[in-house]
């Protein structure tokens, strides 16, 4: 018997990463499984139960001793009905019941959200947010994830689709197409399939972002022209957004935000440009400190607001 501890689960398209947490978001335990895509994805939910009793007995605990389980999982949730839509990469069909059959399994409440929105959570609560409830988080990968926190709660909208930050369009007129099937979203010049993209629209050609940031710095003009226009489109995203929100910081993270300063520099001033200046007073642009770990801390944050 110990304290009473959260559990957290954040479903990827390659693992699950899983943890308890304390009530305060220290991590107790994390640990991580495959996801088994087959037979679109049915045995995903039985396997996190499975995984989560055994790693509750090694902690010589059981259920009774866990208050609630949070869970992110790829693609828009439904918060009333507890259902994800458009986890494509698993193999679940739209409006998948996540939440009833894991409480099923786990026999313990269950909170889900997506899994962009935990991140975001998760930064806000013990990251980059430091406790400040009117956060916003930017996160440049393959694309561009987003989430809104305000008044240290999600913004979900009608139908899970706040926060799609990187769907922002920030080129009106003959933007590239993006996955989402709109042209000019942030998505297409600020991740890191935008920064290739914009590096061939300069005529160039690179096999993946972290080259052109490499270019840029051997002197490229190509490469440094591609990288302020990069910093420009965020800038105007972040800009509207914190006119819109009057947030107290914006988080930036993910893998094209390691470029650090060459990128955060000049994404700040582009920021200052757009911002409100009443707003532009209280904001701080961030780099994300949680790393991994922020999807699960974010959907412990669930967990705990959901149950008290
Ligand atoms: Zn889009």
């Amino acid at each position: 018997m110990g304290e009473k501890r959260l559990g957290a689960c954040d479903i990827g398209g390659t693992s699950i990463k899983m943890a308890f947490l304390t009530t305060e978001g220290d991590i107790i335990r994390k640990w991580s499984i495959p996801t088994d895509r087959s037979e679109g994805g049915l045995n995903i939910v039985s396997h996190i139960a499975r995984s989560f009793n055994e790693e509750l007995e090694q902690d010589g605990v059981t259920a009774a001793d866990v208050i609630a389980v949070g869970v992110g999982a790829p693609g828009p949730a439904d918060p009333v009905e507890g259902t994800i839509s458009g986890a494509v990469n698993i193999g679940w069909e739209n409006g998948y019941p996540l939440k009833k059959l894991l409480e099923e399994a786990l026999e313990l409440p269950v909170f889900i959200e997506n899994d962009a929105n935990c991140a975001a959570l998760g930064e806000m609560w013990r990251g980059a947010g430091n406790g400040a409830g009117d956060v916003v988080c930017v996160t440049l990968g393959t694309g561009v994830g987003g989430g809104v926190v305000s008044k240290g709660m999600i913004i979900t909208g009608v139908n899970g689709a706040a926060g799609e930050i990187g769907h922002i369009t920030v080129v009106p007129e003959n933007g590239f197409l993006c996955n989402c099937g709109k042209k000019g979203c942030l998505e297409t010049v600020a991740s890191a399939t935008g920064i290739v993209n914009l590096y061939k629209a300069e005529g160039k050609d690179a096999p993946d972002a972290r080259t052109v940031f490499e270019r840029a710095a051997e002197g490229d003009a190509a490469a440094k022209r591609v990288i302020d226009r990069c910093a420009f489109y965020l800038g105007l995203a972040i800009g509207n957004i914190a006119n819109t929100l009057n947030p107290a910081k914006v988080v930036v993270g993910g893998g094209v935000s390691e470029a650090g300063d060459v990128l955060l520099a000049p994404l700040e001033q582009y920021v200052r440009q757009f911002t409100f200046p009443r707003a532009m007073d209280v904001l701080s642009i961030e780099k994300a400190k949680l790393g991994n770990d922020a999807g699960v801390i974010g959907a412990a944050y669930l967990a705990k607001v959901m149950t008290v």
